[in-house]
């Protein structure tokens, strides 16, 4: 059910889908630190940062040079270690919530879908 052919015939790997590459993770940073990276595509960033050493290191970079600088002009104290896996932590929770409410959305569309064909479907009998 579902599922539809390619008329080429190629086969898309599913890998694609649920993951990105490194390019597009490293391009990916900078929104994802401005915190304007949308639920799709953070689900992705998610994964692979928690799969890929690497690009964690360069998101690590990549945060100590944003703030570190913006922090050190101010001269506020900072443990930029900590508030990265926070910040981490943050969006993980943000996406699961996210996640949640497409959910309930979808359920609630689903039963009023259900009610107003078992509406008609009485009004039909009853007629
Ligand atoms: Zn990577």
């Amino acid at each position: 059910m579902g599922r539809s052919l390619d008329r080429g015939g190629k086969i898309r790997p599913k890998k694609h889908n649920i993951s990105m590459d490194h390019k597009e993770f490293i391009k990916l940073i900078p929104i994802w630190l401005d915190g304007k990276l949308d639920g799709k595509r953070g689900g992705r960033f998610l994964e692979h940062m928690e799969n890929c050493k690497e690009c964690r290191e360069e998101l690590h970079i990549q945060y100590l040079v944003k703030e570190g600088t913006a922090r050190l002009e101010s001269g506020m104290s900072f443990n930029l270690d900590k508030e990265l896996s926070e910040k981490v932590t943050a969006y993980k929770k943000k996406l699961k919530r996210k996640h949640t409410e497409n959910v309930i959305i979808y359920w609630m569309e689903a039963i009023a879908g259900a009610a107003i064909i078992f509406i008609l479907v009485l009004v039909f009998i009853l007629m």
